[in-house]
């Protein structure tokens, strides 16, 4: 089950600053751990021992004053339907506008958790010019200062507090839980009815299909997996909207419900920003992923077409390269059926557990033939190695001076882990840590 904490406002109010003051201590461990560019508008952030999503919702609008009051609708929209909880960002220093209260009929009427933020309140005269607010009608408010920090350690304990007693991320299945994503029309409804429609007497419900995800029981041809699939997906008459705060927004909650991600990008145009984005999301929440390039059949192939537009890819998701890539069409149904396949082994990779012996043996040789450099002439020594009893695959090397080592190191220790253990389509982590 997924937090997912949406920041919504009028623009200028202060939504972005926000949103890098709730995730920046955070996001220093994941980025360094990962090498994983950051997005600016989501991250993810922790709170009296809880982590949650954050999504600024304003990134991914046009940021001026004159912005469409429909666009702010639709935003609003979109961040009801797809967040737990909703962040009303309003700034004292304009006071209530037309658009504020706008915004506010249509959270009342969401029946949504809707927190308040007055931001911009930097002083005591401030925290009463802000009583007006009340008049919003979406009951308490928080007086807080983006740009120093002031009142958001009570802001944060009500955000979750709101999100009531949600289980972590990433609890146990019994079943893997596998999910198809990618941007609009490339093709994620015709892979899913390729799987689920002409075997409809292999689908069964399974217990947990809510409102916002069906989760579908798929077993056959020696596979037993669930599918995840946001409500909507395969409904007639979807939206149909390019913009990428939208696909790339539903995407979210589907991939913190899965295990791996099947990401869907269309041959014909290539692996694009927003493709690079969805994969992104994916990394950063340590799933597992395959690259599908799905309508291969309307190619023009010739001997290097595969090779070709592998690279390609590559090139674009790098530094995390180690991911399967498929070629498919759902339309003909070329390799649908072996993409689960490898879905299937990628789960495996990503609840693989490496015996420490064996670790060791490969590292501490690894380290021996390229040692870390030694940094203002300290030499770093790492003595052990284990796999940590994480969720996902995650190392620790115990060393002496675990701050000198650099992230080009940390890249070498996680290409050895990979050229000799098959975690392809998994993010690893590799951490340091005084020993
Ligand atoms: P967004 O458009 O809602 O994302 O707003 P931004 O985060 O870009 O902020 C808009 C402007 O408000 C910027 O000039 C910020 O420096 C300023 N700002 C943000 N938070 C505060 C705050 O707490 N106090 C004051 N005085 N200014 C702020
Ligand atoms: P979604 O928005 O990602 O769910 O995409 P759809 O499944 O609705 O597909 C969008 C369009 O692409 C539809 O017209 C499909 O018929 C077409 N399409 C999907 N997969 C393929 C494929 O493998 N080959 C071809 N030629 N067309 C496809």
């Amino acid at each position: 089950m997924s937090r997912i904490l949406a920041i919504v406002g009028r623009p200028n109010v202060g939504k972005s600053t926000l949103f890098n003051r709730l995730i920046e201590s955070r996001e220093a461990i994941v980025d360094e751990a990962s090498g994983v560019t950051r997005d600016r508008n989501y991250g993810k952030s922790e709170w009296n021992g809880k982590m949650f999503s954050v999504i600024d919702t304003g990134g991914y609008v046009v940021n001026s004053d004159d912005v469409f009051e429909a666009e702010i609708n639709k935003q609003v929209h979109l961040a009801i339907d797809e967040a737990d909880v909703i962040l009303f960002v309003v700034d004292v220093e304009s006071g209530i506008t037309d658009l504020d209260d706008a915004v506010a009929e249509i959270l009342r009427r969401s029946g949504k958790k809707v927190v308040v933020a007055v931001n911009k309140v930097d002083n005591n005269q401030r925290i009463l010019d802000a009583q007006e607010f009340y008049g919003l009608g979406l009951g308490e408010i928080y007086c807080i200062s983006s740009m120093t920090g002031s009142g958001t350690g009570d802001l944060l304990d009500q955000v979750v507090e709101s999100f009531g007693d949600t289980p972590d991320n990433d609890e146990e299945h019994e079943l893997p839980y596998l999910s198809v994503v990618g941007r609009p029309n490339v093709g994620k409804s015709s892979f899913i009815n390729t799987l689920l429609d002409e075997d409809r007497y292999i689908v069964t419900d399974v217990a947990g299909t809510t409102r916002d995800s069906i989760l579908t029981r798929y077993n056959k041809f020696g596979h037993d997996f669930v599918i995840v699939d946001t409500a909507g997906l395969r409904k007639k008459g979807k939206v149909r909207d390019d913009i990428e705060f939208y696909s790339v927004l539903r995407s979210v909650r589907t991939i913190e419900n899965s295990d791996v991600c099947l990401l869907l990008i269309d041959a014909t145009r290539g692996m694009e920003a927003q493709d690079v984005n969805v994969f992104n999301l994916i990394a950063r929440n340590r799933k597992g992923v395959v690259i599908l390039v799905n309508k291969w059949d309307l190619i023009e192939k010739d001997v290097h077409s595969t090779k070709k537009m592998e690279a390609e890819i590559r090139e674009r998701i790098a530094p995390y390269t180690d991911v399967p890539i498929l070629f498919i069409s759902a339309k003909t149904k070329q390799r649908v059926y072996k993409s689960l396949d490898i879905a299937m082994q990628v789960h495996k990779n990503r609840k693989k557990r490496i015996k420490t012996s064996a670790l060791n043996e490969l590292l501490l040789e690894a380290v021996e033939a390229y040692p870390p450099p030694s940094v203002k002439g300290k030499f770093i020594k790492i003595k052990y190695v284990t796999q940590l009893p994480s969720p996902t695959p995650a190392f620790a090397l115990f060393a002496n001076l675990p701050q000198y080592i650099r992230e080009p190191y940390k890249r070498y220790i996680e290409n050895k882990i990979r050229e000799n253990f098959d975690f392809k389509g998994v993010p690893i982590q590799v951490y340091f840590r005084q020993k």
